[in-house]
């Protein structure tokens, strides 16, 4: 069995990553082999959020019992707060031939792109300032100086497009949705995901 691939998206939070990927983990033809890698995160819950679900909450001294047991593949402070990708959610998986998705920010997506360097990266830009600015107000849960804090952020984030092998601007969600699951299909069709069915056809053909 080939390894799965491990895909990484990125982007300021508000640009509707989450909401893009919800949709391509929900599509019966992509979702049944695609894993969503479930993060740690000190950050608290908000509302609606449940735990092991979008992410796993814990305290600062349960993340760092896992970080100095070396169980992170990648870990950064965002926005104040704690965010890592443990290990056993993604190399367990990988190895069993699924699919893996990361929703992760810049300084995550470098890290890994050091340790896993045929990981695919796909990051995710709001179409204009504006569109950013009236997401982020309309989340409700986020206070004025978390959206202050959040817009100045993202203009560093995207100003590292260039490390990314794919570009997504998620202006129409359809059609952004439509991008995302294309990379993913693509992949699938990758000659090294296919190298045993590709050599037992071959054989097949032998004199
Ligand atoms: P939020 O708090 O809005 O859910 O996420 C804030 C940011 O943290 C988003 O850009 C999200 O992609 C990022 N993030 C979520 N999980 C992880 C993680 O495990 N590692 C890193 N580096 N970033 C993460």
């Amino acid at each position: 069995m080939s390894r799965g691939d491990l895909f990484i998206v990125s982007s300021p939070s508000g640009a509707g990553k989450t909401t893009l990927i919800r949709r391509v983990l929900d599509d019966p033809r992509i979702g049944g082999t695609l894993h969503f890698s479930v993060s740690h995160t000190t950050r608290p819950p908000r509302t609606g959020e449940r735990d092991g679900i979008e992410y796993h909450f814990v305290d600062g001294a349960g993340f760092r019992a896992i970080e100095v047991r070396g169980g992170f593949l990648e870990w950064a402070v965002v926005h104040g707060n704690l965010y890592g990708t443990s290990r056993a959610e993604v190399e367990p998986r990988l190895e069993r031939g699924l699919d893996v998705l990361l929703d992760i920010d810049v300084q995550g997506a470098r890290q890994v792109r050091s340790h896993v360097p045929e990981a695919v990266k796909v990051i995710v830009f709001p179409p204009s300032r504006e569109v950013l600015e009236a997401r982020l107000k309309a989340r409700a849960s986020d206070t004025p100086e978390v959206v202050v804090r959040r817009l100045a952020a993202a203009r560093k984030e995207m100003e590292e497009w260039g490390e990314f092998d794919y570009a997504i601007i998620n202006e129409d969600l359809e059609a952004a949705v439509d991008e995302l699951r294309s990379i993913l299909v693509a992949r699938r069709a990758g000659k090294s995901r296919r190298r045993e069915r590709l050599e037992a056809i071959l054989r097949s053909f032998a004199p």
